[in-house]
């Protein structure tokens, strides 16, 4: 098993050259397996960002004359290259992060590289729609690139994330500032170095830094055309208002307290299966992730001793074991977070079905990490904190229902609104409770099957806007409608 690196200093990278931060400043990396530092990031401000909107700005307008095809060649270039290195990032990635190495090399790294190859096809196939009445006018539309945009990401996925913005923007003829978590920033480090051997200077920056100064001088400098925002619904609040103000778009994708349904109909082997993937997959630390359990009174038993049996199974181990398959959590802070929403909960009635601790046993090299049991709790009111708020930890609660109405009450019944996952071998139901679920993704009978043409993204507190496909390559564009007669 290989060691975590030791005192990796990073850089920010702006117009292709790394740079340090003005003033020399940094925040130490901190491995959540260990608790150790591993280095240090730079401690960036609206100096750094103002230097990396310049590039940007300066490289915009030779990048969104190239056609289509050539900015995706570009893409397809980097693409390659990060998956030459691929056991090299995603050891970073499982290091930064706790995640498990398993999980990095497996779906974050692949998936990063799908993301620029996805969006790289697409800068050659994007085209705009014409408009005709016939002998009297055309009207077309022109999508030009919106200029330089600002990209700010998490820490659950962070390469994945940070991909997943960055790709459609170039694609679309944009140049990027980005600005990834502090706490996870050493992979947009590694796509950098390998953006500066590929990309003209200036397409694409990276400005490392705590949300504020660094993310906030990103928000709201003025030469930065567009936001494109994933992270917690708080954050996103207070960028949306900063926004608001300038009058300048922004994406916003949140929080999420997803709701996973079975209905007595449903293949229990399949959920049990499901259930716990949904509850613990990245130590619940996905957006997506059904920490809401939802069963019909017919398979309450049969589903419940599945997901305690999944959840039991799950062994916290070191991240960097390929065996490991449930890891640390990001932080300290964000453990013990973790752990007062379950003893709130504890206090408000739940109860613990499993979990609800530290484990007890953890291998040597990681005894001083950040790890929480996956943890299942029912006996929760739906008024609870524990229902109504995100925990973003390996916590789910299981709620019983009676019939279709009472499960739609209890899953649309928080301020979130981002998936959903229904089980039913009823096709009408299957449609009609989609329809009727306040939720930007439905999955019927799956959960996290994603295909990235499909609309990405959530209602009421869990954001505005859509990414994936065509809407996220929209988002980077402006609209023009150009109109010609064509009378006589
Ligand atoms: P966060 O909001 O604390 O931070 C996200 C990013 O915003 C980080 O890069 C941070 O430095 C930056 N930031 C913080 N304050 C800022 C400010 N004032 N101005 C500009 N940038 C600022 O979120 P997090 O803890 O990193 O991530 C977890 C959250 O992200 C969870 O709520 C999770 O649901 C959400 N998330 C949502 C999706 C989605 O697609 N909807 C996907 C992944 C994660």
């Amino acid at each position: 098993m290989a060691n975590a690196p030791r005192n990796t200093i990073l850089t920010n990278w702006i117009a292709n050259r790394p740079m340090p931060a003005t003033g020399g400043g940094t925040i130490p990396n901190i491995d959540p397996a260990t608790g150790e530092a591993i280095g240090s990031v730079p401690d960036s401000g609206p100096a750094d960002v103002g230097a990396a909107v310049q590039a940007a700005t300066g490289a915009f307008g030779a990048w969104a004359s190239l056609n289509g095809e050539d900015r995706g060649a570009m893409l397809h270039a980097l693409a390659d290259a990060v998956e030459a290195d691929l056991d090299a990032i995603a050891h970073a990635e499982s290091v930064d992060s706790g995640k498990p190495i398993s999980v990095a090399r497996t779906i974050d790294i692949p998936r990063s590289v799908r993301n620029l190859r996805f969006f790289a096809a697409a800068a050659s196939q994007f085209a705009s729609e014409s408009h005709v009445v016939p002998g009297s006018m055309l009207g077309y539309t022109l999508r030009r690139p919106k200029g330089v945009v600002g990209a700010i990401s998490p820490w659950n996925l962070p390469l994945y994330l940070l991909t997943w913005k960055i790709a459609p923007a170039l694609a679309a003829g944009c140049t990027v500032v980005a600005k990834p978590s502090e706490l996870t920033p050493t992979t947009a480090s590694m796509l950098a170095e390998k953006a500066a051997g590929v990309l003209p200077p200036g397409v694409l920056n990276i400005v490392h830094g705590r949300g504020e100064p660094a993310g906030a001088s990103l928000v709201t400098h003025p030469g930065v055309a567009a936001i494109t925002f994933t992270g917690s619904t708080k954050v996103g609040r207070w960028i949306g208002e900063a926004c608001g103000r300038d009058l300048k778009p922004c994406s916003l994708e949140l929080g999420g307290k997803n709701p996973f349904i079975v209905f007595d109909d449903a293949d229990v082997e399949k959920v049990g299966r499901e259930v716990v993937r949904a509850a613990f997959s990245n130590q619940g630390q996905i957006c997506l992730c059904g920490s809401r359990v939802l069963v019909q009174a017919g398979v309450y038993e049969a589903v419940v001793a599945r997901l305690i049996e999944g959840a039991k199974g799950m062994i916290p181990g070191d991240p960097l074991d390929p065996a490991t398959r449930f890891g640390a959590l990001i932080g300290h802070d964000h453990r013990d977070k973790v752990a007062r929403y379950v003893e709130r909960a504890v206090a408000d009635g739940a109860r613990v079905l499993v979990g609800g601790g530290v484990p007890d046993r953890l291998p040597e090299r990681v005894r001083g990490g950040a790890y929480y049991l996956p943890t299942v709790l029912n006996g929760v009111r739906q008024d609870c904190a524990i229902v109504q708020e995100e925990v973003f930890g390996p916590v789910c609660t299981v709620q019983r229902f009676e019939d279709e109405h009472q499960a739609l009450e209890l899953a649309n019944g928080t301020p979130y609104g981002l998936a959903a996952s229904v089980w039913t071998n009823d096709l009408s139901r299957a449609h009609r409770v989609s329809a009727a679920l306040q939720a930007g993704i439905v999955w019927v009978n799956c959960w996290m099957l994603r295909d990235l043409r499909t609309p990405f993204g959530g209602v009421k507190q869990s954001g505005v806007g859509r990414e994936g496909g065509w809407e996220a390559m929209r988002f980077f564009t402006e609209p023009k409608s150009v109109t010609i007669n064509t009378g006589a």
